[in-house]
């Protein structure tokens, strides 16, 4: 073979090899034999002979039509990019195709099975049928040591007996592993083609909704918990419990500063508030004097916190303490705080807490 020759089928080979390359690595599987001979390419491009690009380039090759077949794919884990790239480019016989016979009466595998049974696939490197859904979404609890049900024929190895087919066909549709498999594989083209969000984050959709619902509930009633804590009045009254009666020709009984306002609210067109009182359960309005008093606990907890992180940003403050008597006769120590507000830059005074003493003697 001339010099000049040799070079031509040299680059023939090259090419037809980097091309297969590109195909394989569009599929974005890893494969250790592509990248054996990926290797061997490259490393001995320059003193290689033509036979062995052409032994390299049918191993590629066939590799290529490994990867289109099904039987491929048995008893690995794809990711979920890479199922959907099997799904795309997994080989379908046509119509016309010549299936071999096999086996003492020369029966020979039936396109019209395929479209009886959508799940089957037909193996052309092994002449054999499969599962493709079981093979791709097994059940996590199916395969392996521990599995309840034992997958065989069509899923971790192939089913060539022609006879009797559909019948063992059926009777793998109807077994609770496939179904399992069906259910996987049905809600991942449900997610993946539909663009569904997967039932997680449905759920956690929900979940963030009714939160936000929550809240939408709970403010107006924050709201004016904080209101009258601001004006310095009281929120109960001597008639203050059940069910606010948001009819106009209710009881017109002073029901106390917090449900005065609520009603008020309701009145100025506080909707979502309305709708809260009179589709809400009786049990769970959030307007009880435990929930009010739960609500002023958090407040006072909140406020704390943002007065004790600005007295520890100050260098230096006094605590002012002092005595009285409430309204119930309880001797209650008003504990304040004076401080530099580094943020306002000037001396602050600020309550902090009634300390209730249960012991006068010092
Ligand atoms: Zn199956």
């Amino acid at each position: 073979m001339s010099k000049e020759s040799k070079n031509n089928i040299l680059k023939y080979f090259s090419s037809t090899a980097s091309t297969s390359l590109q195909a394989f690595k569009k599929l974005k599987l890893d494969d250790n034999v592509i990248q054996n001979n990926e290797i061997s390419l490259k490393s001995t491009s320059s003193q290689i002979s033509a036979s062995e690009l052409l032994d390299n380039t049918k191993n590629l090759v066939s590799t290529f039509e490994a990867r289109k077949d099904i039987s491929y794919y048995i008893g690995k884990q794809w990711s979920a990019e890479e199922k959907i790239d099997i799904l795309k480019n997994i080989w379908v016989p046509d119509p016309n195709y010549k299936f071999p016979q096999s086996g003492n009466r020369n029966l020979r595998f039936q396109i019209n099975w395929t479209y009886e049974f959508c799940w089957l696939r037909y193996s052309k490197i092994q002449d054999g049928a499969f599962c493709l859904t079981c093979i791709l979404f097994p059940p996590s609890d199916g395969l392996g040591k521990g599995g309840h049900q034992n997958p065989g024929k069509l899923v971790i190895e192939k089913y060539n007996n022609w006879k009797k087919t559909k019948d063992l066909f059926m009777n793998h549709q109807n077994n609770h592993y496939h179904k399992l498999s069906q259910i996987k594989f049905d809600s991942f083209l449900v997610i993946r083609i539909k663009k569904v969000e997967p039932i997680d984050r449905q759920i956690n959709e929900t979940l963030k909704k009714e939160m936000n619902d929550n809240r939408d509930r709970l403010r107006p009633i924050i709201k004016t918990i904080l209101f009258c804590g601001n004006q310095g009045i009281s929120l109960r009254g001597h008639r203050d419990s059940g069910v606010i009666d948001l009819n106009e020709h209710a009881s017109t009984e002073n029901q106390g500063n917090f449900r005065e306002l609520i009603k008020f609210r309701i009145d100025s067109g506080d909707n979502v508030l309305k709708n809260n009182l009179e589709t809400t359960n009786k049990n769970s309005t959030y307007l009880s004097q435990s929930i009010q008093n739960e609500i002023i606990s958090i407040c006072n907890k909140l406020i704390l916190e943002h007065l004790v992180a600005n007295v520890n940003k100050s260098k230096s403050f006094t605590i002012l303490a002092d005595e009285t008597t409430d309204i119930s006769n309880k001797e209650q120590m008003i504990l304040c705080v004076r401080y530099v507000d580094l943020n306002a830059n000037k001396i602050r005074e600020d309550f902090l807490q009634f300390i209730e003493i249960q012991n006068m003697s010092g």
